[in-house]
């Protein structure tokens, strides 16, 4: 693999046209096939165009209109010669939440930074392929731009709305005579906008349009990145259909699920998020700044357990023989990428005893309509927030199920099921109200990409075009979803925050903040922004935003404010311990061999796992460690029954001091912890060693199948 950047091929577009059009809730109805491999359904997107955007929230409510003079109008590149993306046509002079007049292309900026081409290049989209087959009807038509990927589109079409029983509360008038299109987006209007306290009425209502029959095919083409859809004589976002509902299935090589089998070798499926989000899972607006709600049906055979980030705990319903049904929803806007779902053979873990507190903890606190008195201040848009809620404020321990495959069921009895009731109630403690009204906690196969997911971060991802689209600058680039420098210098932000300020401070702004922006999108510089102007004066001392970033972001290498904390750190006692720990076996592994007697006298303190980290890190600077001393050290610590990160500094020792006898730990490791693993392939290949080499092809020969698509192709490329 070519380690270079390349924008072409690793910058990660973001299609949609969120600026001209929202999604403000989806219906999927889907079906999961283990055996094909495939999950196909419908989704009925619901949208919010135009001359709704400036409104604020439900409170002030005013009649929608649905007139097309505010809204934006699509416009056809010349034929078949502009290089410019169609999405990019658009001008509009403001930010991507405001809607304005624009009619025109205006000159495209975008080509200064020099994405132009790439751009066009990733998303494979240009106007000749559009002037193929537009014929005489379209040129003058709204597009509507879905980020798409790896998905076989069907039938798109407009959803008849106005039929379904009792809609007609919905809009100003008693009875529905002339059924227009205008009174289908009269109707969407109507119900994307209902106050949060009808939130169950409104679910209802998405529920039952998304079944109402279709009233008319809509033109559609898919290409790399997108799907665009049409309708003739539709020419501004505010005439294009306000309900579509698209059929589609996934490809089983698609990159947005994973297929494969779980501990217990049953098959399982789940969404992997990275690195390109859901898109391979269904049409959606990708940028998060398009928030939407969602609700959800999957049918898998019974066997399986159908799990997804809604906020009820859905329980299954039996279908016809051998079939379930699984319905979760949401009722908190969020961006698209934040919906997961997994689907597999696990056995919910419970305790084997259930203590009556436990029993209160799961007493769910459903937000019931009657509930949400309008206390504190939002400034998100209007949800049934729990931070309005009294009681669910207060709540420490939300309910929460642990799933996980059955092999498993021991350890999750012994261990896990304990940590998550202390783990939550700490949660509340340091950042106040829980967002979400309970967990679903799963065990995942062993070849989850777990570090990190090359997420969109509001619309600050590169350049933003007017049409709201905009690209995740090395979003596909598979090396990148290794590095973890940014995390590594945000927890370090942090704690040296927390120092500078003192815990009580600090602790007492992250709650505000957490309260303040809960619900809402915001960037890192809002934190620091809020923080500064939150702590006295005398506590803030040299700190700025601007420096912190200079410091921290802007400079390479370790932060200098860490190198001093690194310093003071080391006498610390914990590590000092360590230090007196490290001592002993460099002096053990220079003793000659013949007074073995007297070593195994040696006295070695026990250590918590971090200090092993520590320890073995110390280790690893020795150029020398000899076969018998790494024998002592895995005996002294059981080093091969300790947590991944210890595991990790284990196996480098081996591979370091090619500690032959022990190269079944680093195979275990490169098994069963393969996004951690990553890093081992490369020191197993960076030796020379042959036999090293051959454990690295040897154990990637057998997870390679399995593995995630951007692991296996960094190991593939460091292999051969
Ligand atoms: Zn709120």
């Amino acid at each position: 693999m070519d380690t270079k950047l390349d924008p072409s091929r690793d910058d990660l577009p973001l299609m949609a046209n969120t600026s001209h059009i929202l999604v403000k809730h989806y219906v999927l109805d889907l079906d999961v096939d283990f055996e094909s491999q495939i999950i196909e359904g419908t989704i009925v997107l619901f949208f919010e165009s135009g001359n709704r955007f400036q409104k604020q929230s439900g409170s002030t409510k005013e009649p929608c209109r649905s007139e097309s003079n505010e809204a934006c109008r699509f416009r056809m590149p010349e034929p078949c010669h502009s290089p410019v993306t169609d999405t990019r046509t658009f001008s509009s002079k403001t930010r991507s939440n405001d809607f304005t007049i624009c009619g025109k292309g205006e000159k495209d900026t975008s080509g200064k930074d020099g994405n132009h081409d790439n751009w066009e290049q990733a998303s494979g989209i240009s106007s000749s392929k559009y002037c193929c087959d537009t014929g005489n009807h379209g040129s003058e038509d709204f597009l509507l731009v879905l980020d798409c990927c790896d998905l076989s589109v069907l039938k798109v079409e407009e959803v008849d709305v106005a039929a379904v029983p009792g809609i007609e509360k919905l809009t100003r008038s008693p009875k529905l005579t002339v059924v227009s299109e205008e009174l289908r987006n009269q109707i969407v209007c109507e119900l994307v906008t209902l106050p949060a306290d009808r939130w169950r009425e409104q679910l209802d209502y998405y529920a039952r349009c998304s079944q109402a029959p279709g009233c008319g095919e809509l033109l559609f083409d898919t290409d790399t990145w997108s799907l665009q859809i049409r309708k003739t004589g539709a020419q501004t976002a505010t005439d294009f259909p306000h309900a579509i509902r698209i059929r589609y299935s996934t490809k089983p090589q698609g990159r947005s699920v994973t297929w494969t089998s779980d501990q217990s070798g049953r098959p399982c499926v789940y969404t992997m998020g990275s690195p390109i989000n859901n898109r391979a899972l269904f049409p959606c607006q990708e940028p998060p700044v398009a928030m939407s709600t969602w609700q959800a049906t999957v049918r898998a055979a019974a066997s399986f357990v159908v799990l997804m980030s809604g906020e009820n705990s859905a329980k299954p319903t039996q279908l016809r023989e051998g079939c379930s049904s699984w319905h979760y929803y949401v009722t908190m806007p969020m961006p698209a990428s934040t919906f997961t779902i997994a689907v597999g053979s696990w056995t919910e873990m419970k305790p084997e005893t259930c203590s009556s507190n436990d029993l209160a903890a799961e007493r769910s606190l459903s937000p019931s309509e009657a509930d949400f008195r309008y206390v504190g201040i939002c400034g998100h848009m209007e949800y049934p927030c729990r931070f309005q809620n009294p009681s669910a404020t207060t709540q420490e321990i939300i309910p929460h199920r642990v799933f996980a495959p059955v092999c498993l069921k021991g350890a999750c009895q012994e261990t896990l099921l304990q940590l998550v009731p202390p783990c939550l109630s700490a949660a509340h403690r340091v950042l106040g109200t829980h967002p979400f009204s309970r967990l679903d906690i799963l065990i995942v196969p062993g070849n989850f990409p777990s570090l990190g997911m090359a997420r969109p971060n509001k619309e600050k991802t590169g350049h933003v075009s007017d049409s709201g689209s905009s690209v995740v600058k090395h979003g596909l680039n598979p090396e990148k979803v290794f590095m973890q420098v940014h995390y590594l210098k945000g927890y370090f932000l942090l704690r040296f925050l927390a120092q500078r300020l003192g815990d009580d401070t600090y602790f007492a702004f992250l709650r505000k903040f957490v309260h303040t922006f809960h619900g809402q999108l915001i960037l890192s510089q809002d934190f620091l922004q809020m923080l500064l102007e939150n702590i006295p004066e005398e506590k803030r001392l040299e700190l700025s935003v601007e420096n912190i970033f200079r410091d921290w972001l802007e400079s390479s290498g370790i932060p200098q404010p860490l190198q001093r904390e690194r310093q003071a750190g080391a006498e610390c006692g914990l590590a000092r311990q360590v230090s007196v720990e490290v001592e002993k076996w460099i002096r053990m592994n220079r003793r000659p061999r013949k007074r073995k007697r007297r070593e195994t006298e040696q006295v070695f303190e026990k250590l918590l796992p971090d200090q092993l980290v520590l320890l073995l890190e110390h280790l690893l600077e020795q150029k020398t460690l000899n076969p018998r001393t790494l024998q002592s050290l895995e005996r002294a610590y059981r080093l091969t029954q300790q947590d991944a990160e210890v595991r990790h500094r284990w196996c480098e020792l081996i591979i370091k001091h090619k500690y032959t006898k022990a190269y079944k730990d680093v195979e275990r490791f490169l098994q069963e912890d393969q996004a951690m693993g990553i890093y081992l392939y490369g020191e197993l290949m960076v030796s020379e060693d042959s036999r090293q080499q051959q454990v690295a092809r040897r154990c990637f020969e057998l997870t390679k199948e399995q593995m995630d698509r951007s692991s296996a192709q960094v190991v593939a490329e460091m292999l051969f």
